[in-house]
Formats: C-alpha cells, structure tokens, sequence
C-alpha cells in the first residue's frame, strides 16, 4: 500500500535497541516504522528479560526480608503464618511487562511511528518485507535499515530446554516457575544464572550454581565477584566451579545431571527439582537476509558494523545484542540513538569505557570501566581507593552493611578509569560513577563534592578519598 512506501527508517526489532531508536527517529523527523514479529514491544528486555526478572527479585526479596531481616529492626512475626503465593507472584510480574509494553506502543502513536507487527527480512538495500502475523505480506520501502534483532538463548546440548515442560528451563522458563523447587541446578554462574537463582533461592530452592571457569562473571574485577560469591554462599547458595555438565535426563519429577570437572575426571551424578540453563545468548538474525546482502557475521554470529554501525551496506545499520559488545538493554539503547544521529546527519557517538553493569542481586554488584585485571594488563599506573559499607553510617542504620566500593584511577592524572561496588542501592550508586568518567572526573573531584549524609552514596565519596588522599571514617 501507499502508506508503507518512501520511510526514511526501518527499524527490525522492537527490543529497548530498536523502539528506542524508532521514537528518537520520529522525534527528529524522520518517517519511522518499527517491525516487531513478538506480538510486544520492549522485546527481551521487557517480556523475557530485565523487568520480569527485576519483578521477581523485588518480590522474593519482600518474603527474604521477613523471614529474615525484620527480627533486627524489632517487628516481631510468626514465620509459620508467612506464605508464597507463587501465581500471584507471577501476575503481578505479568502485569507490570504489560503495562509497560502498551506504554510504548502509546509513545509510537504519540511519536508518529508506524508500528508493523510481523516477521521483517531485507529484500534488498531499500526495502524491507514483512510477513505479517496476522497473515499476509507487505513491502515497505525505505532510504535506511535499523537492524535490532536481538539475540536468543544459547542452547547447552548435553541439556536441553523446555520450558512447556518446565524442568529444564531457560530464563524465559525461570521467569514463569510455578512451585517453588526444593533443589535447584543454575548451568552457569553469569548475570542472570545468579539473578535467577536469588529469586528461587530467597523463596526458599536450596541453589547449587554449576560454573565451568573458577569464577563467576570472569569478565568483572575479580576481588568484586570473588567477595560477591562469599555473599552468596552465606545466603545458601552452593557453588560447583569449575565444573562441566555432560549430560542430563528428566526422570519422573526429578531431573539428573552428569557433571565432571572441567578438567575431567570426577564424574558425579545429581538429582534436581528445576535446572535453569544460563550459560550465554546469541545473536539471533534467523531469516533477515543477510547473506544475499553481502553482510557479514563473525563466529559468534555478530552482525559486523564500522563505528558508526553500518554494516557492509552504506544504508543498513546494526546495534544491541546483535552485534559486538555487552549484551544489555542501555547499550544497545545508546547504540540506537547514535546510529539514529547518523542516519539524520548527525554525529553520534558511544563511548564504551563507561557502560555500566549491575547484577540485581541483595545486595546489588555495579561496575563501570576498567577492572583492575585490565589496567595491569595494560600497563597503567594505577590507584585503588577502597571504603567498606560497615564504616558508612546510613547502612549501618538501615542494618544491611555488608559489601564496598572500589575505585581505581589514573596515578598520575587522578582520573577515575574504573568503579566496582558491590553493596546495597550499588546498581543507582553506580550512576555517579559513570558521571565523574563522562567528565573525565579526578577521584579529587568526587572527593570535594558534597554528598548528603546520611547516605549510602557517602562510600562513594570516601573511596575516592582513599584513591588520592584517605578516608575519615576508616
Ligand atoms: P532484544 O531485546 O532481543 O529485541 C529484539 C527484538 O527483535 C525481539 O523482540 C524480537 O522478537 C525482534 N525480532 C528479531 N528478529 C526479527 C525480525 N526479523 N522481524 C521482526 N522482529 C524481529 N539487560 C540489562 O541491561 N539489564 C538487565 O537487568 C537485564 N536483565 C536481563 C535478564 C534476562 C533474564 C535476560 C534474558 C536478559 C537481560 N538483559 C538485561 C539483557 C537485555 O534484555 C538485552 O541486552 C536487550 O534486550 C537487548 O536489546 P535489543 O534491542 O538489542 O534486542
């Protein structure tokens, strides 16, 4: 039809990469449409992804608090009465991913975005095709092409997922459990194995985290996730590391993995109620054409873009989990919007050295920039400022002190080059960190900026005293 001809931009994928990308085109008047083949937008962020999760790590982390934290502040509860309501659990997740995925179809309308529900392939430079959902087809036509297609779960093939069947899940699966499990099995010790374990976990699962390395996150500063590990660990959690699944089987209601050191030798057999398999995503490009185009992929399957994402066709442009770099929703969100500056002759940029990266755990785990593995690797003369939460006041009033900051800057010039917390609130503390490094902040300049006291925030303040100067409260 008329209508879906001549678009300045299309948009594949309706994920935070590319509905963000869609609203900022129309915002800077560029005829937009966006083609989003899951029925809702927000993509894996909002259905599958960061708010469901986040949904349940609030609620589980309500029954967690109860059980166990409000002895110490003085209320008084009969635990026996306390009980899990897991299906309303899940509702009020349910209900939160709804009412935001229609909030952003409201800000398409109230944009202007032309919003295609359907599978988009590339016909050709110009134009897309769409093979709607609700049957048929339509052409649209178009001077650019936004790629944000995402990315999927690996599959494990010695474990293999389904999540109808509900034994052997992957996060999409761990996010609708409907019992609380006794035991469960977390394949993989990453972001969102031990996120997914903490909700199942403070509800009661006992959860063992099978790793294949000899820690967990191995990208993160190590002392970060070696203290961070401990911290679970004193909440229950079991940890098998460097060890390697060879082989599962459902067994009735049970489900029995064959594990071995990833060495070899070790062979072990264990029994579980619910395996999550958490062991990495994929680029997911399934049926865009890319081949025909020229457009190349590397091993992993990552869509290959310049530094201002364009791909190997001048007119089409890739962002988010679809191409290189951190797999997460406020990158691929940056990334769209400086492709979107490009395409309307702008000059868009992403810088990389300050992304950051939180793990929604209690307490949360927040990095930004440079870990101290990087900067000896690279030779930089460096500092480390170092403030425990037990020294900050307002943790210790609010009773939940465990965890520090670490700050490491430049030796020479004081500027922050990396920030690892691991603490309560450390996912919001984190922001100012990723602030200073815009400003190219010294740790002095932290240092001689007021915070509020009593605030959590304060050990910001104080490890970047400790980075150039010390600490008063430690
Ligand atoms: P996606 O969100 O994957 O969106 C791509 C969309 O494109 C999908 O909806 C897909 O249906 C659609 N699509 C694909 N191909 C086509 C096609 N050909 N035609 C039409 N539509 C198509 N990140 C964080 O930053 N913070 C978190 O707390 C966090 N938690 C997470 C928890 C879990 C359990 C998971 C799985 C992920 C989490 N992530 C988190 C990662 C985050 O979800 C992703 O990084 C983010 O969604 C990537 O955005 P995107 O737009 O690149 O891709």
């Amino acid at each position: 039809s008329k209508l879906l001809n001549d678009f300045d931009v299309v948009v594949v994928g309706g994920g935070p990469g590319g509905y963000v990308s869609a609203i900022k085109a129309a915002q800077l008047g560029l005829k937009t449409a966006c083609i989003e083949s899951r029925g809702s937008l927000g993509g894996t962020c909002l259905n599958v992804g960061c708010i469901p999760s986040k949904a349940l790590l609030q609620s589980s982390h309500h029954y967690h608090d109860i059980m166990h934290n409000f002895e110490q502040h003085g209320i008084v509860v009969d635990k026996s009465a306390v009980g899990i309501d897991v299906g309303k659990m899940l509702e009020a997740k349910a209900k939160t991913v709804t009412g935001l995925t229609g909030g952003i179809e409201h800000l398409f309308k109230k944009n202007g975005v032309t919003y295609l529900k359907g599978h988009g392939s590339i016909s050709g430079p110009n134009e897309v095709s769409v093979a709607l959902n609700d049957g048929g087809n339509e052409a649209v036509s178009t001077k650019n092409i936004l790629i944000a297609t995402g990315s999927e779960v690996t599959p494990l093939p010695p474990v293999p997922v389904d999540n109808a069947v509900g034994k052997i899940v992957d996060s999409t699966g761990a996010l609708d459990v409907s019992k609380v499990p006794e035991k469960m099995a977390v394949i993989g010790g990453g972001v969102i194995g031990l996120e997914m374990g903490s909700v199942w976990s403070r509800l009661g699962s006992e959860v063992t985290v099978i790793e294949f390395m000899d820690r967990l996150c191995p990208a993160m500063d190590k002392e970060l996730t070696k203290k961070f590990q401990t911290t679970l660990k004193k909440q229950g959690f079991k940890f098998q590391m460097k060890t390697k699944v060879m082989e599962s089987e459902v067994v009735g209601e049970k489900i029995k993995l064959k594990t071995e050191k990833s060495a070899g030798g070790g062979e072990k057999e264990q029994e579980f109620d619910l395996v999550l398999v958490a062991t990495g995503r994929r680029p997911y490009t399934e049926g865009l054409g890319l081949d025909k185009l020229g457009i190349q992929t590397d091993k992993l399957g990552r869509i290959e873009v310049d530094s201002h994402f364009r791909t190997a066709v001048p007119n089409i442009y890739a962002i988010g989990d679809c191409i290189d770099g951190p797999m997460l929703a406020h990158k691929a969100e940056e990334e769209g919007i400086a492709a979107i500056e490009t395409i309307a002759g702008f000059a868009g940029h992403v810088n990389y050295d300050a992304i950051p990266g939180v793990i929604y755990t209690y307490p949360e785990v927040a990095s930004v920039g440079k870990t101290e593995e990087e900067l000896k690797e690279a030779g930089v003369n460096y500092v480390v400022g170092n403030f425990p939460f037990a020294a900050n006041s307002r943790a210790r009033a609010n009773g939940s002190s465990e965890g520090f900051v670490k700050v490491l800057a430049d030796k020479d010039t004081d500027r922050i080059l990396g920030a690892h917390i691991l603490g309560p609130n450390a996912g919001e503390m984190i922001a100012e960190a990723v602030l200073g490094m815009e400003y190219g902040a010294s740790s002095e300049d932290i240092a001689r900026t007021c915070h509020a006291h009593p605030t959590l925030s304060e050990a910001f303040k104080e490890a970047c005293m400790d980075t150039y100067d010390k600490p008063i409260h430690f």
